[in-house]
């Protein structure tokens, strides 16, 4: 009986001991993490050095090289590039757009060219324009109201829905879907509203799609302050005027690279967790929180872990991936190789939400009568974080044909600003604000040591 009773002891001891030693970590992670400029001025640095590195570019290029430099830096167990093909959509000149109106002129108006679309040559394009709100409007006006004229696809984002991701999904199939429905009815050319709540002059950009056997036509987005005006123009004058020029073209691919930087685990040296943002951007920004702030936050988790002396069971490993904005070839890339190289993938999360306040980290495989994710929703709620169910992205995606049961995971940040920079020349380094990128790092650094240490499950 004193035997049992001794040992019950013991046991508990150390569950607390251990309990404890989790809070005393996670308190050190946050600590090291809100003290530190070093992720923020790697940021600034990328920002400053590398703005408008679209895949392809030089910039994308110094950007490979000053990655792979700062992790050199930080002790790391191995550090190296993983090449890939990639897509090389140059944009060319500025863009110029015009509203041909018989009553007021010429006005000109800021539109920003698709990623993969076609130039219009060197006169640009100019007809009567039409505005529709959906690919069904679309149908309904048929060829005979369609034929040789540009389209004008104007749909704002849902304002009603509080995930502004779930708003932009709603209206992005115009984007990338736009130019070959509009084909499809004989349009010479399409103008897409920007996606984003914000009511503003700045053109967003983003990728767009042909289809096989459809004509490729021009298309560009217009500022929603423009696409609004716009609007108001084709209510008051039938047969309103547009005109646009753009000189992008795809070039042949090129090559590039993914960054890679890992911690060997101490204990499971073969069984992977993935943490990873992308390092290309749209070319009209310095891609600040659209995704140099994920790359960033990345390579900190590895800077706090060996700063801390923390020594990961599993194999941590930071990537930065190239190409999502444009083809996933990055991604496509990694997985196949970690297939082929017959790893161990066992979670993979990704930072692609924008450098904000830190809401909550999502998994995919959290049960909420699970003791372990229990233990991570009490530990994290001194730091105003929940758990909840989610995780996935772009580049983490291609993993799960390889890796049926990986675990995903995601920081969930407060996305109400996001869309006001993405894909604009808007995201910006000062548009980013330092504490929410220690957060948020500090936020992840802890869940992956969590997951760690508690066995990954
Ligand atoms: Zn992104």
């Amino acid at each position: 009986m004193r035997k049992i009773s001794t040992l019950l002891a013991v046991v508990l001891y150390t569950v607390t001991l251990t309990a404890q030693n989790e809070k005393i970590q996670i308190r050190n992670i946050f600590d090291q993490a809100l003290k530190s400029d070093v992720a923020y001025n790697q940021l600034k640095w990328l920002c400053e050095n590398t703005a408008g590195r679209i895949c392809g570019s030089p910039e994308a290029a110094t950007a490979v090289e000053y990655m792979r430099q700062e992790m050199l830096k930080m002790n790391l167990d191995t550090v190296y590039l993983q090449s890939c093909m990639v897509k090389n959509w140059k944009r060319g000149e500025p863009e110029k757009a015009y509203i041909l109106s018989k009553k007021m002129g010429r006005i000109e108006v800021p539109v920003s060219a698709l990623g993969l679309s076609i130039g219009t040559g060197n006169d640009g394009l100019g007809a009567k324009i039409v505005e529709v709100s959906s690919f069904k409007e679309l149908e309904l006006l048929g060829k005979n109201k369609i034929e040789g004229k540009i389209v004008f696809f104007n749909k704002p984002m849902d304002p009603i829905l509080i995930n502004t991701f779930s708003a932009y999904g709603g209206a992005a199939g115009l984007r990338t879907g736009g130019a070959a429905e509009a084909a499809k009815y004989g349009a010479i050319g399409v103008v897409v509203r920007s996606l984003t709540l914000a009511s503003d002059d700045h053109p967003h950009t983003g990728v767009m799609q042909y289809q096989n056997g459809i004509k490729k036509i021009p298309a560009i987005m217009i500022s929603t302050k423009a696409a609004d005006l716009l609007s108001s123009y084709i209510g008051q004058e039938n047969d309103l005027g547009f005109y646009f020029r753009t000189t992008c073209q795809t070039l042949p691919d090129v090559p590039s690279n993914n960054v890679i930087g890992e911690i060997r685990g101490s204990k499971y040296p073969d069984k992977i967790i993935t943490i990873g943002g992308h390092l290309d951007a749209w070319d009209t920004g310095q891609g600040a929180h659209d995704d140099g702030g994920g790359c960033v936050q990345s390579i900190e988790v590895l800077r706090l872990f060996t700063e801390l002396g923390i020594k990961p069971n599993f194999t941590i490993r930071a990537v930065m991936f190239m190409d999502e904005e444009v083809a996933q070839r990055g991604g496509q890339k990694y997985a196949e190789l970690a297939d082929q190289n017959q790893e161990n993938h066992v979670m993979a999360i990704e930072l692609d939400r924008g450098v904000l306040v830190p809401r909550a980290v999502a998994f995919s495989s959290l049960d909420q009568n699970n003791t372990n994710h229990q233990k991570i929703a009490e530990l994290f709620k001194p730091y105003n974080i929940n758990i909840v169910k989610g995780g996935g992205g772009v580049d983490i995606g291609p993993l799960k044909q390889y890796y049926p049961s990986i675990i995903f995971g995601d920081l969930v940040t407060d996305d109400q600003r996001y869309f006001d920079f993405h894909h604009s020349e808007n995201d910006r380094f000062e548009q980013v604000n330092k504490r929410e990128l220690q957060l948020g790092a500090a936020t992840i650094a802890s869940f992956i040591y969590l997951m760690d240490h508690l066995g990954v499950e």
